[in-house]
């Protein structure tokens, strides 16, 4: 079966396009161009030429990231610097010229750091057609049976300072290798305990997800060594991370709590 691709004005139309049956939306392409090259994306894939998917605002705190809005463009702007080091270790430059935010939540694994980093951030998906909006957490938990929808945004609010927004990428290529496993916490801190923690992990499994256990150990607490060992000890905890060409299941679960340890004590 030959590719059909249709260009659509707005993400509504690609909505309700999809909606009448067997379609791929298309994003930066990095990972749909790849699939069609093999042949194994056919009929019809669909685009949307609304520069608005590609806005980034900021209101107060406030962060919104149009889905189409590149890797290289986070990277590059001068008000999300928390998130340069995510961004800018996105593939190479090639990659993230073309790689997108609304593509990253959708990324299979062991692709997902930015959506990584969002979980963490406890972004809100902007839904297509006036479809609301949904924690991230849901948009990845619901996109393994297809049923998320499509994104036109993400919003979270901003970090106050640089120290409650932690980031680490354990590759083998540096520093644009794909993730053996990625980590992202935000630890706000009130009279120096912490409040609201909230850990995410990448490549630990099927798709980004909250690491509940750390959370639990770190909740309340001051981020000092005994609370890091702590946190350390049950990193691996409720996850069931993929074998593959990078790494062994064994090895995720075995280095996830020094590499969470590091991340940590930087933060700290
Ligand atoms: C060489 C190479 C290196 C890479 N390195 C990394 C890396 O280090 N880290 C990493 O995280 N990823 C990496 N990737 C994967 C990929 O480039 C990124 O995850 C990228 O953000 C995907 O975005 P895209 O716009 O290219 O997605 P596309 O390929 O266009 O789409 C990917 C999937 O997302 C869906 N999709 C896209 N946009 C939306 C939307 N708005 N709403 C709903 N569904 C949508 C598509 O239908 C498709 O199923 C790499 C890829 C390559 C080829």
């Amino acid at each position: 079966m030959a590719v059909t691709v249709e260009t659509h004005p707005t993400l509504t139309e690609a909505a309700q396009a999809m909606a009448r049956g067997d379609a791929v939306y298309l994003g930066g392409g990095t990972g749909v161009m790849r699939l069609i090259n093999a042949g194994v994306i056919r009929g019809r894939v669909l685009r949307v030429t609304d520069p608005g998917l590609r806005e980034i605002s900021l209101s107060g705190e406030t962060v919104r990231l149009g889905a189409g809005v590149t890797m290289a463009a986070v990277a590059g702007h001068r008000d999300l610097a928390i998130l340069h080091p995510v961004a800018g270790t996105i593939g190479g430059p090639a990659i993230r010229v073309m790689a997108t935010v609304g593509g990253n939540l959708f990324a299979p694994h062991p692709y997902g750091d930015f959506a990584t980093a969002l979980l963490a951030l406890g972004a809100r998906a902007v839904m297509a057609g006036g479809g609301g909006t949904r924690p991230v957490e849901e948009v990845l938990r619901d996109r393994a049976g297809g049923r998320a929808g499509l994104v036109a945004a993400v919003e979270f609010a901003r970090p106050r300072d640089a120290r409650t927004f932690g980031w680490h990428k354990v590759s083998r290529v540096k520093p644009k290798g794909v993730s053996v496993l990625a980590i992202a916490a935000v630890l706000p801190r009130e009279g120096g305990r912490i409040r609201g923690a909230r850990v995410a992990f990448g490549a630990m499994g099927p798709a980004p997800a909250r690491a509940a256990a750390v959370e639990r150990v770190l909740e309340g607490q001051s981020l000092d060594a005994a609370t890091i060992a702590r946190a350390a000890e049950v990193a691996a905890e409720g996850f069931d991370p993929p074998t593959d060409a990078l790494a062994s299941a064994w090895y995720r679960r075995e280095v996830a709590g020094v590499h969470l340890r590091r991340l940590l004590e930087e933060m700290a």
